[in-house]
């Protein structure tokens, strides 16, 4: 990303100072309400507060999985309860020599850590409700070597939590020992949230293809996710083991890890904060109304359903009071192709010239042949149109050159290298990018985060970078946001950046995945139809932003449906029928091509 992109025109959707403030509000008073709470001096309130905070640092990191990324791990307990005994017994020395007690809670952390990514390796093969069961599977296994490992865990009788020194001491001390570190998980999850990593597991959740397109690797980024995820758990087990000062294996029920769980869900997912609240309402609730205790479980299930059915959003959704203002009734799309340069980095014809080829491609489907055989060529700086009737081949032609499928037969070569098949994240990489015939966006996030997924790859940041908000994870949020705010301009949807992808129109909704595929830089664009659904006076300025970009040396592979816009913006047409060529040529003469008028364009 150059400095050029970065110091554009626009400065619409940019946040004020005070915008800034309103968000972190809630956070400056939950955190003046724990900073004072121990004034009022009740060990009891102290004590619940306690707990909340440690099921807080668990949960912190289980929202990225559940609440961002998706996955349905509903025994995370299983990382409580590794690292209560983990720390347990390091402290009291049944294994080992007795490690000091901060130590063995880091201990704690890193064996969360290395369970962390055990437990998730599955959810990179398995799907929801099979990758669930693994999780609740490995917390049994947990409890169970909890039980049988008499010697160092003391079995069924428990073995002592560790007892924290100065100046964490028992009390009050170690109430802001909780606090500090429920703080500092809040803030590096939230950082996380607001990078492009947390971006990415939000598109991985809700639009996987369009986050591959991208370029996300989902695999490193999920492995990433539960190794964090699972020592805050860890860390959350020490302090665990510390506040009941005596632990036994069935502290670690299935309540509690559904606690953690509904928790999220109520709080509502992709949100830092609906979750914060959700846990603590669920720590606090049972206490305060002491003969509901043993009805916790009914009671979580009952505000889950209430939730689901009334507030499907959660927490988060009642509190994002923004977003229910009313949109502007009549939007206009207004793209301003003259930005083009600068989003592609203005050196579009300095690039030089590139081709994609194809050669002889055949891809079955079962007894489906949906391409037959098709040579295909695509220019940087030409728009090449490719037509035919519904179930032609088109779409399965985009798919097989951005990476989705491997052809049964036939080559694909850029610039005459091999172009590898079935790898969609590497696509990226070759500055190949693409929208979707269905847009495929994240209706939960704002359009220029969604937006900004499409400039993922141009980060140079690492995840640990992220966590702790060093400069280059600044620097990248600042250059991917300038990009996005450049390329919704250009597309001229900026006045919209800041509004929920979901509240928009159909065409919206079109624009923004250019806006997104922009963001790459690409040097060749694949449109799926994207004048589908569009007016006429739309369509006719989609057609100039998408020459306009083949002028800026991009080479574009456009599906279409509309045979005007084909016939007034493309170099070269290739008609498709039943995955075979049925003729290739310029506009004119498909125009005049008598098969192609008797069986397709039908004039
Ligand atoms: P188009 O985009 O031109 O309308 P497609 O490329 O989507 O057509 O489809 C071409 C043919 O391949 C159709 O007959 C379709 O049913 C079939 N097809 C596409 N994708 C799949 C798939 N994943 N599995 C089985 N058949 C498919
Ligand atoms: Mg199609």
């Amino acid at each position: 990303m150059t400095d050029a992109t970065a110091s554009g025109p626009v400065r619409v959707g940019e946040r004020s100072l005070l915008g800034k403030l309103e968000g972190s509000v809630s956070w400056i008073l939950l955190g003046l309400v724990g900073l004072l709470l121990p004034l009022l001096d009740d060990s009891y309130i102290g004590v619940i507060a306690q707990r909340a905070y440690i099921y807080w640092i668990l949960s912190a990191g289980l929202n990225l999985v559940v609440g961002y990324a998706g996955q349905i791990a509903i025994g995370w307990v299983s990382m409580l309860t590794l690292g209560a005994y983990t720390t347990a017994a390091l402290t009291a020395g049944t294994a080992t020599d007795p490690w000091h007690p901060y130590l063995a809670l880091i201990a704690g952390g890193v064996i969360g850590a290395a369970a962390g990514v055990i437990v998730g390796l599955p959810a990179l093969r398995l799907r929801t409700f099979y990758f669930a069961m693994t999780t609740l599977g490995f917390a049994t296994i947990v409890t169970q070597v909890a039980l049988a490992w008499k010697s160092v865990t003391g079995g069924g009788v428990g073995t002592p939590g560790p007892v924290f020194p100065w100046p964490f001491d028992p009390g009050w001390g170690f109430y802001y020992f909780c606090f500090i570190l429920a703080a500092l998980a809040t803030w590096m999850t939230a950082n996380i949230a607001s990078s492009r990593f947390g971006r990415a597991l939000v598109a991985i959740r809700d639009a996987e293809v369009a986050a591959e397109a991208s370029g996300i690797a989902k695999p490193r980024l999920l492995i990433a996710v539960f190794l964090f995820a699972g020592a805050l758990g860890g860390v959350a087990g020490g302090l665990f083991a510390s506040l009941q000062s005596y632990i036994t294996p069935d502290a670690f029920t299935f309540e509690i890890s559904v606690l953690f769980f509904i928790a999220i869900l109520i709080g509502g997912r992709g949100s830092i904060l609906g979750p914060a609240l959700g846990t603590i309402i669920l720590t606090a609730l049972p206490e305060f109304a002491a003969p509901l205790v043993q009805w916790s479980t009914f009671l979580y299930a009952a505000l889950l359903l209430v939730i689901v059915l009334v507030i499907p959003g959660g927490i988060a959704d009642l509190l994002d009071y923004k977003n229910r203002r009313p949109l502007e009734q009549h939007r206009e799309i207004v793209p301003r192709p003259d930005l083009l340069g600068r989003v592609l980095g203005g050196d579009g014809r300095s690039r030089g010239k590139s081709t994609i080829a194809l050669r002889d491609i055949e891809l079955h489907f079962g007894g489906v042949r949906a391409i037959d055989g098709l040579d295909l060529e695509v220019r940087s700086g030409e728009v090449h149109g490719l037509i035919g009737p519904n179930g032609s081949g088109k779409t399965t032609t985009l798919n097989v050159i951005s990476g989705y499928y491997r052809p049964n037969a036939g080559q694909m070569t850029l610039d005459g290298a091999e172009l590898p098949f079935a790898l969609p994240h590497a696509r990226a990489g070759y500055r190949i990018s693409r929208t979707f015939q269905t847009p495929r966006l994240v209706g939960a996030a704002s359009v220029l985060e969604n937006v900004m997924i499409g400039g993922t790859v141009h980060g140079h940041g690492t995840f640990t970078e992220s966590i702790l908000a060093l400069p280059r994870h600044r620097r990248d949020e600042r250059h991917l946001k300038a990009a996005a705010l450049q390329a919704l301009a250009t597309v001229g949807l900026e006045s919209l950046a800041q509004v929920r992808a979901d509240r928009l129109q159909h065409s919206e909704l079109r624009f923004i995945e250019i806006a997104r595929a922009l963001m790459l830089k690409p040097a060749f664009l694949l449109l799926d139809e994207p004048a589908a659904g569009l007016s006429a006076e739309e369509i006719r300025r989609l057609g100039n932003l998408i020459k306009a970009s083949s002028r800026e040396g991009v080479g574009v592979l456009l599906v279409e449906h509309h045979a005007d816009l084909i016939f007034d913006i493309c170099d070269r047409v290739t008609v498709l029928n039943l995955g075979k060529t049925l003729a290739a040529g310029t506009p004119n003469e498909i125009r005049s091509h008598r098969e192609v008028v008797s069986a397709y364009l039908g004039a």
